[in-house]
């Protein structure tokens, strides 16, 4: 299957993301993870990408669609993958039709996670906490909401006109959520 995750920041998606995959047998390709795996080891794309990502802002989209076109070109994304906040802008979808189209490859489904604001922010902020990540402060989670409504919140028309799109419910236990997935996908399989 070839998947992707949507949803605001908090929403849940990283978890339910590598969860899904597992099931499905595919990689979790999450670009806000291979963003962090470049900074952490101080590679020229985590240099260029840190700037954005501290901020709040989306790494400009040349870098990111190069860096996606790369990981799907990888052996293991051949049979399907989950990708996992990505693309998260309207020229992100553009690329992506034509790295899939290049692949002779389709989507299957677009799963949007919704949830309750409020709780996002509680959420993102345990986070900082637990996982000590440098854009999870309250600042610069407001300014990632603010994005997404802006920039990536439009996506989830362009996919329903393509009749991709399945909401589930983000709200309570992850295992729960993940039964609301599966269940889902079931639907889109058959
Ligand atoms: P979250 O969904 O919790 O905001 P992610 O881990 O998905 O976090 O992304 C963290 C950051 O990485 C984003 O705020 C952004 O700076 C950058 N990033 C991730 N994916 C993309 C993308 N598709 N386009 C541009 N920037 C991205």
């Amino acid at each position: 299957m070839r998947l992707i995750f949507m949803g605001p920041p908090g929403a849940g998606k990283g978890t339910q993301a590598a969860v899904v995959a597992e099931r499905h047998g595919i990689p979790a390709i999450s670009t806000g993870d291979i963003f962090r795996a470049n900074v952490g080891q101080g590679t020229p794309l985590g240099l260029e990408a840190k700037r954005y990502m501290d901020a709040g802002e989306y790494v400009p989209d040349e870098v990111t669609n190069r860096m996606v076109a790369d990981r799907l070109d990888e052996p293991d994304a051949e049979k399907g993958f989950l990708l996992d906040g990505y693309p998260r802008t309207v020229d992100q979808v553009a690329q992506l039709d034509g790295m899939l189209q290049a692949r002779d490859a389709s989507l299957d489904a677009v799963v949007v996670l919704t949830v309750d604001q409020d709780e996002i922010v509680q959420r993102l902020l345990q986070r900082a906490v637990t996982e000590g990540r440098a854009d999870d402060t309250e600042d610069v989670i407001r300014r990632r909401q603010e994005v997404y409504l802006e920039q990536t919140a439009p996506l989830i028309d362009v996919y329903r006109e393509r009749g991709l799109i399945h909401e589930v419910d983000g709200l309570g236990e992850v295992a729960e959520v993940t039964a609301r997935i599966l269940a889902a996908l079931d639907a889109v399989a058959r």
